[in-house]
């Protein structure tokens, strides 16, 4: 099975062909130079340089591929959750090559693209538990199938990738703020700061990380007030303690979704993470260390598929694909889509 996939919900045009879980080819063009100097991603910026890029996104990937358009036995596109003026652009490009091109079309749910990709890179079984975390989602879910997630628990504010960037923000660190915070931590001293640890007295899956950036925003003026400004020091080990407070919160709620996994007594038990913050080497290893001591095998996409691609929307869409499912032109973007089942079909349609 041939699948063209297309991305474009937040800041990354990209289009990727596979063939079955060959990736043959995945162009990603980022767009972090036309959002710098605002220190985030400005919607309409980033709609107008899809709508501009992704013809040639495209086109790139079906070069690299050596493959024709002709070739494709299916298009898979995110149709959702994202910033609207994105997906729209995707959805409206896919249906104009499904139409041209008199092939299928299947809008995918950009969050099931993340959730699946550790089955594109390993042979995983249903059903596994999941951690997606990314820079706006935080989940737990058990994958009972491509369009079958059980959502335990998640975040209640932030997600922790906001979490990461807004610490990069307030420190004068780099965007993204992921790969900056995380470098930072390796030098700092994690006990200096004691950052709150919220939620985990309360039962359940659920997780809170807007009180964090309060905490660390006080601690920083604090330092600025007595000295004056921020050492090299002080950074790290701000960096440090927010980094061990995600990663203990997560950890904790971790434990408690693999007990609750575990009761479905399933054949070959596993967790995955997938999404930007399951780059962090401190929280993989956390993650891996706890599946050791649960009897769970524990896998990651590399970080290359942990952040967004298209290769794991064409991935998603193969599997929908595989299981009988179609969109036709009446698909819609949507700027929300939960994964829960049962809140909306979990392939892209008008309704
Ligand atoms: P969503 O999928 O929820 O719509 P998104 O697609 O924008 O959000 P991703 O591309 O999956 O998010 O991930 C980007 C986020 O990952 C950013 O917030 C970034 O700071 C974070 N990130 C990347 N690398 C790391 C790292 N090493 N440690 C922590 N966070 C990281
Ligand atoms: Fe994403």
């Amino acid at each position: 099975l041939i699948t063209l996939g297309l991305e474009s919900s937040c800041d990354d045009t990209s289009a990727a062909i596979l063939r079955g879980r060959e990736i043959l080819s995945n162009v990603v063009m980022g767009q972090t130079e036309l959002h710098a100097a605002f220190g985030g991603v400005v919607p309409e910026i980033a709609a107008r340089a899809h709508a501009e890029k992704l013809d040639l996104a495209v086109a790139e990937a079906l070069s690299r591929s050596g493959l024709r358009l002709a070739a494709v036995d299916a298009i898979a596109v995110t149709a959702g959750p994202g910033l609207i003026g994105g997906v729209l652009s995707g959805v409206m490009c896919a249906k104009g090559l499904a139409a041209g091109a008199g092939k299928p079309l299947i809008g995918v749910n950009h969050l099931a693209g993340h959730a699946l990709t550790p089955r594109l890179t390993d042979d995983l079984a249903y059903p596994y538990l999941m951690l997606l975390i990314s820079g706006g989602h935080c989940q737990f879910l058990i994958v009972r199938g491509a369009d079958r997630f059980q959502r335990l628990g998640g975040t209640i504010d932030d997600a922790p990738g906001e979490a990461f960037d807004k610490t990069a923000r307030l420190l004068g660190l780099p965007q993204p703020g992921g790969p900056a915070v995380e470098d930072a931590a390796r030098r700092g001293n994690s006990t200096r700061f004691r950052f709150p640890r919220p939620l985990l007295d309360r039962p359940g899956c659920d997780m809170s990380f807007s009180g964090l950036k309060t905490a660390l925003l006080r601690e920083r003026d604090r330092i600025v007030a007595e000295k004056g400004g921020l050492t090299e020091t002080d950074r790290a080990d701000l960096c440090a303690g927010f980094q061990a407070a995600i990663r203990d919160v997560l950890t904790e709620k971790t434990r408690r979704a693999i007990a609750l996994y575990l009761e479905d007594a399933p054949a070959q038990p596993a967790f995955a993470i997938a999404g930007g913050v399951a780059a962090n080497r401190a929280i993989r290893a956390e993650s891996e260390t706890l599946c050791a001591r649960s009897g769970l095998r524990f896998t990651a996409p590399p970080l290359s598929l942990c952040t967004d691609n298209a290769a794991m929307i064409a991935y998603a869409g193969s599997e929908l694909f595989a299981a009988g499912h179609r969109s036709d032109m009446t698909l819609k973007a949507r700027p929300r889509w939960p994964l829960d089942p049962g809140a909306q079909p979990l392939v892209g349609s008008g309704k």
